[in-house]
């Protein structure tokens, strides 16, 4: 079976875990050749710092894949220690909030040594891959730079705003000064990576994970050409909902939904992607909400199981039934 999965990071990668287990594979380390899952990766997130490219979702996936992620954390590798961070920190080198791990730079620098020498995003990711044997096709959404930002009020020039890079906003200011706007710079003249229309107009379903609706789903949504991939792909599209009970299960995505003026709620989330059948430019045949709530989105089969990925085995039942819901057949 073919499956495409629009991811972001965190939620992104523990979700493709679940899409392995549902496919009989295991979660991590390779898979085989009778099942085809490529993610299609943000990479809003990707920043220059130190001197190194970094492009947070990607590594978030292929360390869950390829069995090297801190699970408690949830990025940054098991075992990671922090003498480079520190170093640069005692010479004040900014930014000191940023966590560079010794292990994680290991892979900046390769990565932007290979990008140096004239390599794409997608081939140093595949180069990456062949260490991390993720056992799914991890495509960056463009590879082409892509950076998001978030205009904020500029705290240093009260009644003026600035635009900050959306990892700052994010993990330097934990998200709380209001978002008035969120902006994938360089996002109108990206072109899809490569691999990426063809695996979602070939797929037997393409999911969308519950990652961030804005800026995972959100930017990958917002490359050229993507969105009109998925509404035209004969496969169903399936969303699953990040939000429960009103709230993001983990992180600040209602900050982000605030910025777009979309409520924190699965049918909010679930409106906001669309119907493929109803709405001109919808995404969706199906959306994944969580057990117990009562959600209608026009024109879009709803189905509510539980949506908690705990473990990998309540993982696997959540792209189970959205794999289900998508009309693909799993046994
Ligand atoms: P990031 O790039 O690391 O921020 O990760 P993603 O964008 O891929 O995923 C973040 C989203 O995952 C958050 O909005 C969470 O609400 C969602 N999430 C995390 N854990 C769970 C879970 O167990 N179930 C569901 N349904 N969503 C989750
Ligand atoms: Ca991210």
């Amino acid at each position: 079976m073919k499956v495409v999965v629009v991811v972001g990071g965190v939620g992104g990668a523990r979700f493709l875990l679940g899409v392995k287990a549902a496919l009989g594979l295991p979660p991590i380390g390779p898979g085989d050749s009778t099942h085809e899952i490529t993610a299609v990766v943000n990479t809003g997130d990707d920043v220059w710092m130190h001197g190194l490219r970094i492009s947070p979702d990607l590594d978030t996936c292929m360390y869950t894949l390829g069995g090297g992620i801190d699970t408690e954390r949830g990025w940054g590798h098991q075992g990671e220690t922090w003498v480079v961070k520190e170093e640069l920190a005692a010479y004040g080198a900014e930014p000191t909030w940023f966590g560079l791990g010794d292990k994680d730079i290991a892979t900046h620098l390769i990565r932007t040594r290979m990008l140096r020498a004239g390599y794409p995003l997608s081939a140093v990711t595949e180069a990456l891959c062949d260490r991390w044997q993720p056992g799914v096709r991890l495509l960056p959404m463009t590879d082409d730079r892509v950076e998001t930002h978030v205009v904020i009020d500029d705290p240093e020039d009260p009644g003026n705003r600035k635009a900050i890079h959306f990892q700052e906003w994010w993990v330097r200011y934990r998200a709380e000064p209001q978002a008035h706007s969120i902006v994938p710079v360089g996002v109108e003249e990206a072109k899809p990576g490569p691999g990426v229309l063809d695996a979602i107009a070939e797929a037997d379903a393409v999911l969308l994970a519950p990652s961030n609706p804005v800026v995972s789903v959100g930017t990958v949504l917002a490359v050229p050409g993507v969105t009109e991939a998925l509404r035209k792909t004969e496969a169903g599209v399936v969303g699953v909902s990040p939000i429960i009970s009103g709230k993001p299960v983990r992180g600040m995505a209602d900050a982000c939904l605030s910025a777009i003026g979309v409520e924190t709620s699965a049918e909010a989330v679930g409106i906001h992607y669309g119907s493929r059948q109803t709405s001109e430019d919808g995404l969706l045949d199906g959306w994944l909400v969580a057990e117990g709530e009562t959600v209608h989105v026009p024109g879009v089969a709803v189905r509510a199981v539980p949506l908690l990925m705990s473990d990998v085995d309540a993982t696997a039942a959540m792209a189970r039934a959205a794999l289900e819901l998508a009309g693909a057949e799993v046994e």
